[in-house]
């Protein structure tokens, strides 16, 4: 468990508005002005440190987004990004060089999966997928060009945890930067202090919590994120995934709630999964006991915010899987959408959608039928009455 308390983070944080309001004004601009030629030449040339200058840069506001993440995830620094893939984009680009190696977990989100296989190879930058739960495998990866490890905290879709102090031994070993993505448990999860040198998140997750934007974060040390903002050298500079000023606000505003509603996704998703398993599905969540690797996480995670929002339970077969969510959708129970940490309930064939670009072969060797439901389970005040609608839906639909 975490020596420091996020949750503490969050309720620490404090931002006065430009005219003592409670919430910060927002710096609703691309560019600002100096009082001297002189001073902006400095900040050109690197000399000054601390002035705004252009907001792909540095913008107020995005700073105070970056500031209280920083603080929830523990780290000395964080940069904003327009979408988690700019962040991880970002932080790939700005760790490897032409002739670079990767070794990332197999199961991680499709878009990343993506990246690495088709986009990376084009500057000659190559990615060995293991799977990281068996650490023998991360090793035997390792090549001299190898440059970093990258893994999920709990992957997408089979939900399996990664035991990150191990990896970040392996990673420290070798030389090597440790990338962990933790989108699916903030809170939960404190990477950094398990030894993760960068932790990155998709925001439009359960940080922002509103299923209203795209956004993202790279925490890290202070020297890796003025490398990743550097004038002349940096990733999140030169290709410019920009969080804007006002989105930034808002998912600010959105993460004051976070450790509320991360308690009540938990909750939810536990007692679905229970009774899902006491009907007899195929059922994957970490918060039971026979989870592979429940027993991991129980020891190594901050105990008050759950197993997570994610469940997943096999509806047998994708025709079967497509009918119950319709079914789902129909009876309000939540929406047929990807994405995942909204107050409603989200469901998705993973095999179909999120994880297609993992050729069929792949998946079924990582596990994952194609009737599997993956389920971000919502705020619900009363999950008993979500599960009996649900029970119906899978009656009608002879899952059950
Ligand atoms: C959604 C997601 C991403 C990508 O984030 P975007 O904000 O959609 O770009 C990366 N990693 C994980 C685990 C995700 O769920």
């Amino acid at each position: 468990m975490a020596k420091h308390k996020p949750a503490d983070k969050i309720q620490d944080i404090q931002y006065f508005g430009e005219y003592g309001g409670v919430n910060p004004s927002i710096a609703d601009s691309s560019t600002f002005t100096y009082l001297e030629g002189k001073t902006m030449e400095e900040v050109f040339g690197g000399e000054r440190e601390g002035c705004y200058l252009y907001s792909r840069h540095m913008n107020p506001s995005t700073g105070y987004l970056a500031e209280a993440i920083a603080s929830m995830e523990n780290t000395e620094a964080a940069q904003v990004a327009a979408s988690g893939m700019g962040a991880i984009s970002s932080v790939l680009m700005q760790i490897c060089e032409a002739g670079d190696h990767i070794v990332s977990s197999r199961t991680i989100y499709g878009g990343t999966y993506a990246f690495m296989k088709n986009f990376l190879p084009k500057f000659n930058i190559e990615t060995s997928f293991v799977n990281t739960t068996r650490l023998e495998e991360i090793e035997a990866a390792i090549k001299p060009n190898t440059k970093l490890i990258y893994c999920e905290t709990m992957s997408n879709p089979l939900l399996e945890v990664s035991d990150l102090a191990a990896i970040s031994k392996i990673a420290k070993k070798h030389d090597l930067k440790f990338v962990v993505d933790n989108t699916f448990t903030p809170l939960i999860f404190s990477p950094n202090e398990m030894g993760a040198d960068v932790v990155i998140h998709s925001l439009t997750k359960f940080i922002n919590g509103a299923s209203d934007t795209v956004a993202g974060v790279i925490c890290s040390t202070r020297e890796f994120v003025h490398e990743l903002i550097d004038v002349n050298q940096g990733a999140s500079m030169l290709l410019g995934p920009t969080l804007d000023a006002l989105r930034a606000n808002n998912i600010l505003k959105n993460l004051r709630t976070l450790h509320i509603r991360m308690k009540q996704h938990s909750a939810n998703a536990d007692y679905l999964a229970r009774q899902f398993k006491a009907l007899g599905l195929t059922v994957f969540y970490p918060g039971l006991e026979e989870h592979p690797q429940h027993q991991l996480m129980k020891e190594t995670m901050n105990t008050e915010f759950g197993f997570g929002g994610m469940v997943m339970v096999d509806a047998g077969s994708i025709e079967k899987a497509n009918q119950l969510m319709e079914l789902m959708q129909n009876a309000n129970i939540g929406y047929l959408a990807v994405s995942l940490g909204f107050y409603k309930t989200l469901f998705s064939a993973p095999g179909a959608s999120t994880s297609s670009e993992i050729p069929l072969e792949e998946q079924k060797e990582m596990g994952l039928s194609n009737g599997m439901v993956r389920m971000s389970v919502g705020l619900d005040n009363d999950i008993s009455r979500t599960f009996e609608t649900i029970k119906d839906c899978m009656k009608t639909t002879n899952v059950i």
